[in-house]
């Protein structure tokens, strides 16, 4: 199901933030998540346009590949939702837009 909301996991031990699927907190190897609100905002890391692309993403080419660095401090890999409509560039203002069906994380450039 789609999501407006970006969430990780947060170690309630030692504050270590994820979005992976991990069992134990590499930092403090405590078994103590909570789901923790991330507000969505970052900049713009790296990002490659991608022309041929495949499997669910096949239809959806040209598109850009971004990683994206989150406020909180976490990198995340997402694609550009209107990266066509803005000017994309390196170290810019990103907010997510939706986390699809497909778990694509996909974000609007806002600067
Ligand atoms: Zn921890």
């Amino acid at each position: 199901m789609e999501s407006q909301e970006i969430i990780c996991k947060k170690c309630n031990s030692c504050g270590f933030l994820t979005i992976s699927a991990i069992h134990h907190c590499p930092e403090c190897s405590k078994i103590n998540w909570v789901d923790y609100n991330l507000t969505g905002h970052g900049r713009i890391y790296s990002y490659s346009k991608i022309n041929v692309g495949f499997g669910k993403m096949t239809n959806q080419t040209p598109y850009f590949l971004t990683l994206i660095k989150l406020e909180e401090g976490l990198n995340i890999l997402a694609i550009i939702d209107d990266s066509f409509s803005k000017k994309i560039s390196f170290n810019g203002k990103v907010k997510f837009a939706v986390l699809t069906d497909d778990k694509i994380y996909k974000f609007n450039i806002i600067e």
